[in-house]
Order: C-alpha cells, then structure tokens, then sequence
C-alpha cells in the first residue's frame, strides 16, 4: 500500500513509521521547509507511552524527559503567592510514570524512526482527484490512501471535503510559545504570573540555557495562521502595558525561530474520512493544549490507525479507527473545556490551591486499550 501523509507533525511523523514498520511505501508531504521546531513541553501518557515502547523509542523518550524541580505564581510585582514541588500549574503530579518532553525533541525522535519515508518538505496537497493527488509543487502521486495530519487547519480536511470553517469550535483564547535564552536565572522550574485574561508564564528548558515563554490572551483576533511577523506584532502589541518580567519576556520575541502562536480552537468534524482520506490528530479532533493530551492522542491515533488499515479494507478500517477514537476524543474536548475553567480558578486564588489537594487531569485517552 502507498500512503501519502499530509503533516510532519507528532500523528504524521509516527503513523508514517508505523506504515513503514508494517511493509508499507510511505510519502510525507510538508508544508515548512524542514522539521518544525518549537513547541511547549507536551505529555506522554497512557497507552501513548505503550505505543513509544512498542516503537523501539521508550528509552530515548524516557531520557529525553523534562526535569522540573516545581512551579509557582507570582502577583504582577513578583510577590510569590504560591509553589509547589508536587503539582505542574494544570494539576498533574511532577512525580509520575507520564513523560513530559519539548514537543520539537519528540517530533525529532519520530522523525528519525520514519527517516525510510520519502521527505517531501516546503510543499504541500494541492488537488485530491479520484485516482491521483497533485502536490503544490506539480508532483502527480497515485496514493492508496491519502492521510490529512497537517493539524488544525487541515488543508487534506478542506480539499477531501471533510471538514471546513463550520467544524472550528474556539473557546475564546490564543497561546503563543517561543523559545529564548534563560536571562531570568531559573533553575528547572515553571513560574507563572497572575494577571487577568492573559497567561504569562515561563519555564527553563535543556539544562536551564532555554526557557521556553507561554503568553496567551482572551478575546478575538483575526492572524493569518502562518503570517509568524504579524503573530509577533499583535502579541508585542497585546502584552505591551504588561508588568513583571513580560517587557523581558518580549525583548526574546524577535529572534524567536520557533514562534507558534495558536487559537484555542477545537476541530468537529462530522466525519473523520470519505473515500480513501482519512484525518489523524488535531486535523480530526483538535482539542487544544488546554487538555494535555494532544500528543497522546496523536500516537495512540496513529497507532490505530495503522493497525487498522494493515488489517482491513481502507473503507472498514477508516471506520473501525473512528468508532474507537472518536468518543476518546470527544472526551478530552470537553476536559479541555473543564481544564480551562479550573486553571482559571488556580490563577484566582493560588493561594487555596496550595492548601488544597492537587487534581490530576483525568484523561479518555490514557484508558484506551492498545490492539
Ligand atoms: C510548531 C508547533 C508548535 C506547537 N506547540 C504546541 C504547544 O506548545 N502546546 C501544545 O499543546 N501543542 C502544540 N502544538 C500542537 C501539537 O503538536 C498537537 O496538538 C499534537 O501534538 C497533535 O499533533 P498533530 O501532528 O496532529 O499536529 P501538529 O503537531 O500541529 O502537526 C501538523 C503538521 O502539519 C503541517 N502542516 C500544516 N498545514 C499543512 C499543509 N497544508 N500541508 C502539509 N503540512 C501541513 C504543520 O507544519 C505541522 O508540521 C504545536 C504544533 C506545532 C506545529
């Protein structure tokens, strides 16, 4: 089978391994010119650490993990108002069998496994016709099966028809993360600053050299997703007035490479597929960062779908990957929904927080058994 793969992303770069480890010819089509970087540090959870291990990659996931001492909240003057060295600012314990890893080492790692693919980077899926798919570039490829993984504004999803703009569900937020260096002396910790309808936040990343900045702000704003010099204006102009350490924070903005600025936006899409596409991670289900469970939902996705389709016919196995995942999904849409009400709550009154018992983010996902 020759499976074209739409997105070099976490749910692309490993259902292309999966594929290639099955016998498969895979092609990965992208639209940057070279692996992403950047990222928050994401979580591996669940049946997603299985589906690691399975790949040969749960050591080296394992040894790449985040290694945060703690957290804490800060008022706009720097007073502390709470820390912890038990819980990350969403709730979940720092000590668990669950890998945090920066979402780019994570891309990279999939990237290697999935190194027999062929790479086609800077392009992108510009016509889906009945027996061919003609790339931007002017490539003509005749895939058995053609896979949008290119995220929440699926390009496959909108050619394919499977989803369009009716299918976005924003939940009123934005979040951009970027990378600079660690001019602020933290030592493997997260600190986050309370300020009303914004999210400021930093935490140190390889070695405490890199802290890696969250910024995120309330309220509607019109960018175009890939347009990165007008994201960086409106959020330099959005946190401009801002205290604490932002004003440092922003110095770090224009040298950024790996600026990602985001909608908390969720994809609901109708279906998942119609003749021989298929969707796969936030292009199918986004849920936001505000769940936690992106990444896992990507590689246990890719993992089903992969046995699926190495088991049936791709209109069965298109259909028996939906009726799994879907209703995992849906799930951990609306624990995003509930994540960002209690996060909401925590900024309110750290304090209490503190004094009180840490919740866990309880996921679908981590309860799917593995095929
Ligand atoms: C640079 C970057 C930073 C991110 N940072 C965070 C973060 O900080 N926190 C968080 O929770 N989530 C983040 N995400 C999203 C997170 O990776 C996903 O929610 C999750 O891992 C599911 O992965 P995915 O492969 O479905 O989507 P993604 O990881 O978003 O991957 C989609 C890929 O498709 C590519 N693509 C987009 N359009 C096209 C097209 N038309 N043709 C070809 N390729 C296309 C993109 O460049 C990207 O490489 C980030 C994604 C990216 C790309």
């Amino acid at each position: 089978m020759h499976v074209l793969v739409s997105g070099a992303g976490i749910a692309g770069s490993a259902l292309a391994h999966l594929m290639l480890a099955r016998g498969h010819r895979v092609t990965v089509v992208e639209v940057a010119p070279r692996p992403r970087p950047g990222g928050q540090a994401v979580d591996v959870r669940g049946p997603a650490l299985d589906v690691m291990d399975r790949m040969g990659l749960g050591d080296r996931l394992r040894a790449a993990r985040t290694d945060m001492r703690g957290m804490s909240v800060v008022a706009t003057d720097g007073t502390e108002l709470m820390r912890s060295t038990t819980t990350t600012l969403t709730g979940g314990p720092l000590d668990s069998p669950d890998v945090e890893i920066l979402r780019d080492d994570l891309a990279a790692m999939l990237a290697d496994v999935a190194a027999g693919a062929e790479w086609c980077f800077g392009d992108r899926v510009a016509e889906i016709g009945p027996d061919h798919v003609r790339l931007a570039g002017g490539r003509v490829l005749e895939p058995d099966v053609v896979v949008g993984a290119d995220g929440l504004h699926s390009g496959v999803g909108r050619l394919a028809g499977i989803v369009d703009a009716s299918c976005l569900r924003p939940l009123g937020s934005h979040l951009a993360v970027y990378t600079m260096p660690n001019v602020f002396g933290l030592d493997r910790w997260q600190v986050f600053c309370r300020c009303p309808a914004a999210m400021i936040g930093l935490y140190t990343a390889r070695d405490n050299r890199e802290v890696r900045v969250n910024l995120g702000f309330e309220g509607a704003a019109d960018y175009d997703h890939r347009d990165l010099p007008t994201q960086k204006a409106l959020l330099a102009d959005v946190f401009a007035d801002h205290g604490w350490w932002v004003p440092r924070m922003l110095e770090g903005l224009a040298d950024a490479e790996d600026f990602y600025l985001a909608p908390m936006t969720q994809v609901v899409a109708p279906r998942w597929s119609v003749g021989r596409t298929v969707l796969l991670g936030d292009a199918a289900w986004c849920t936001t960062p505000l769940s936690g469970q992106g990444t896992t939902l990507a590689l246990v996705g890719a993992h089903l779908l992969a046995h699926e389709l190495d088991t049936r016919p791709v209109a069965a196995a298109f259909a028996a990957y939906e009726d799994r995942m879907r209703p995992v999904a849906e799930a951990d849409q609306r624990l995003a929904i509930d994540n960002a009400a209690r996060v909401a709550d925590m900024m309110d009154d750290p304090g209490q927080a503190a004094a009180g018992e840490a919740w866990s983010a309880t996921s679908a996902a981590t309860t799917l058994v593995l095929p």
